[in-house]
């Protein structure tokens, strides 16, 4: 079986924050590749600033440096909202002998018994919670079902997030170190963000 860490997000745009939880997810379950995935509609969220395009290249851009780091369009392709259990019904077809596990930030851990289907998507899978220093996984919220598949990965604080880039980047201010160089050379380049 082929262990593949799957990773969710707007990545809009893709920074720090998730190629350093992407790593330490990847060493602490020792998964052959992670695999972002660009949601299409988050169910969660208002429609992201940058195109699909633009996300996809700006993964591209990031990731490519690393053998074990690809690009997954699954839901992209299918378009409308992404609920995870779709995802993974969809990626288990196309990619049996594979054991997928889904990386959840630690915000997002003690909202997993509200997944759709979650009793359904934790027979599927196993998750890894992102655990920072400050902020550990509380179990005490969360049923057994779930707790029986879950590792938690740790990772160091890092106070990176796609929302305020985008506001950075309006105002003319610098995200240099906040993303990897050849992103912050894509969204200058193509005017991304109201630069
Ligand atoms: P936005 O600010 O637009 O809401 P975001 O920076 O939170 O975006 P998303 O694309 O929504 O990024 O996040 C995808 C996943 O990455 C989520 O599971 C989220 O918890 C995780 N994540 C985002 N930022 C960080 C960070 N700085 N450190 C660790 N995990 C992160």
């Amino acid at each position: 079986m082929r262990k593949i860490g799957l990773f969710g997000g707007t990545f809009d745009p893709i920074h720090l924050g998730h190629l350093l939880a992407a790593e330490s997810a990847r060493e602490t379950a020792n998964l052959e590749e992670i695999w972002f995935i660009p949601t299409a509609i988050p169910p969660h969220k208002p429609g992201p600033g940058a195109d699909a395009r633009a996300r996809c290249q700006m993964i591209e851009a990031a990731i490519g440096d690393n053998e074990a780091f690809r690009l997954e369009l699954v839901e992209l392709e299918r378009e409308g909202t992404s609920y995870t259990i779709d995802t993974i019904n969809e990626l288990q077809e196309r990619h049996p002998h594979t054991q997928f596990y889904w990386i959840v930030g630690s915000d997002m851990v003690n909202d997993l018994p509200n997944w759709r289907k979650i009793d359904e998507l934790v027979e599927r899978v196993s998750f890894i919670g992102l655990e920072r220093p400050d902020q550990p996984i509380d179990e005490s919220e969360l049923p057994s079902s779930i707790i029986k598949k879950l590792v938690r990965a740790q990772m160091p604080p890092l106070g990176i997030s796609s929302t305020d880039i985008r506001h950075r980047v309006r105002e003319g201010k610098s995200v240099r170190y906040m993303v990897p160089n050849a992103v912050l050379a894509f969204i200058r380049g193509n005017d991304i963000y109201g630069t």
